[in-house]
């Protein structure tokens, strides 16, 4: 297909998918994504990073493809694709042996030591990552970073596997998140194969996981887990682990797990001061090539404080606005776009509201929702309620899993895409889900 007539069916596309979704998702998964081509029904979308593909094949994929069916009238086949992968086709490296360990890496190109601004927040966990990079497997083994959501854990934990490929192009280098992990498992063992599984986490150099403590409470996946560590370990490989706590704080983490994850190094990430939230927003503009009067920078780092994320979010939105109506950035629009993030920031809801909200609505009570009753009275509104969770209050779903009677993620994102699924072929649920979402945003 012709690219102005492709582009032109992702537009009507996109029009579509912003009606079907919130504000905060839309902006978030969809609006990034890109379309690549149109071969008859198969169609090829681009994200932008490995975890905005993994979000939108769990959660959206469905939704898109209900949406290009409808414009189409065909039964469209959605492929999400990573952008980098993609580049990386159009030019590939000279040597292609690299490329191929860079590609199975799960490695973000992006996310180096020099796009990482050290500051007060993040010198001794920069310096420690450096260690890492420099001598892997030696001193700091594990590696244990740990803090609040955005602040930088997952940019440096790609920065010391970038580093090390750097600086030995044959090292095995291996990043997944700890969800993906554990999937993993759960399809070794459905599949019996298990040896292939163990086989490939215990062939490589570097082990970066992600998130680690959403195998709390999960037996089989700690256990599996344990046993890689030994072997890793006793072998001199490099272990890498993130977490949003540090390991004696992590609930339900064994505790030879949490033993070991001290043996090596620990280092916390804090918020940014004004000073690194200024230097990182001028260090963003110089990378992305982006024109922006300082004044409109220091307003930024001064009024949101919360976390780095959100902090490009602003700057990206500014960049998105000025092209589209093709004038400069201003320092209106930016208080603009500082205020919506600013009082979305202030609506913290948690699952308990949710779950009042939607018991309310629906006349159950909380304990219900959270139990184990399964008559339909009681299991639509719950799965609404963990719709609302994953898509109004932004939670990962291993924590919505937890908080709704400890269930297991993949309830949680079966519920998610049923419902998600029923908004854009059910009227009524649509209208549910709306009505809720509107009490959830207006009163808390
Ligand atoms: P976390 O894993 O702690 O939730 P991320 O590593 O995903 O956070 O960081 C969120 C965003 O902020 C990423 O785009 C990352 O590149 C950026 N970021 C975080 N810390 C820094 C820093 N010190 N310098 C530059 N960019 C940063
Ligand atoms: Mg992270």
């Amino acid at each position: 297909m012709a690219s102005e007539a492709m582009q032109d069916l992702w537009n009507r596309a996109k029009e579509l998918l912003k009606e079907e979704t919130s504000i905060i998702t839309y902006e978030t998964w969809i609006q990034p994504l890109e379309i690549k081509s149109v071969n008859d029904n198969v169609i090829v979308l681009l994200a932008t990073n490995p975890y905005q593909r993994e979000k939108v094949e769990n959660i959206y994929l469905d939704l898109i493809t209900n949406t290009f069916n409808f414009i189409t009238n065909k039964k469209c086949q959605i492929f999400i694709k990573l952008a980098m992968e993609d580049t990386e086709v159009l030019n590939p490296m000279p040597n292609i042996e690299n490329n191929k360990v860079f590609l199975a890496s799960g490695l973000n190109p992006k996310y180096t030591f020099n796009t990482f601004v050290v500051g007060g927040n993040n010198k001794f966990a920069q310096a420690a990552a450096m260690g890492v990079a420099e001598t892997p497997g030696s001193k700091y083994n594990p590696f244990f970073i740990w803090g609040g959501v955005g602040l930088g854990k997952t940019h440096l934990m790609h920065a010391i596997g970038n580093q090390i490929l750097r600086n030995n192009p044959n090292a095995k280098i291996l990043y997944v998140t700890s969800e993906n992990f554990m999937n993993q498992l759960i399809n070794a063992l459905k599949e019996q194969a298990t040896e292939k599984f163990r086989e490939k986490y215990r062939n490589i150099d570097v082990l970066l996981i992600d998130d680690i403590q959403f195998i709390a409470d999960k037996r089989s996946t700690q256990e599996e887990f344990f046993h890689t560590f030994n072997a890793l370990y006793e072998a001199g490989k490099q272990i890498v682990l993130s977490s949003d706590k540090p390991p004696k704080d992590i609930e339900l983490l064994e505790e030879r797990l949490k033993s070991r994850f001290d043996w090596g190094i620990t280092a916390d990430i804090l918020a940014p001061d004004y000073e690194t939230r200024l230097a990182i927003l001028r260090k963003k503009t110089q990378l992305d090539n982006i024109l922006i009067n300082d004044d409109i920078l220091s307003t930024i780092a001064t009024r949101v404080d919360s976390n780095i994320r959100e902090l490009e979010g602003i700057l990206n939105k500014l960049v998105a606005k000025a092209s589209l109506t093709n004038s400069p950035i201003t320092m209106e629009m930016a208080e603009r776009a500082i205020n919506d993030i600013v009082t979305m920031q202030d609506k913290v809801i948690s699952s308990e509201y949710v779950q009042e909200v939607v018991g309310k609505y629906f006349d159950v009570s909380p304990q219900d929702l959270k139990g184990s009753k399964r008559s339909n009275d009681v299991t639509f509104p719950r799965q609404i309620a963990m719709y609302l969770c994953r898509n109004v209050a932004q939670m990962s779903l291993p924590q919505i899993g937890n908080d709704f009677g400890k269930r297991d993620h993949t309830t949680v994102m079966h519920a998610c895409n049923k419902i998600e699924k029923e908004i854009g072929t059910n009227s009524n649920t649509k209208l549910i889900v709306e009505s809720v979402k509107k009490i959830l945003l207006s009163t808390n």
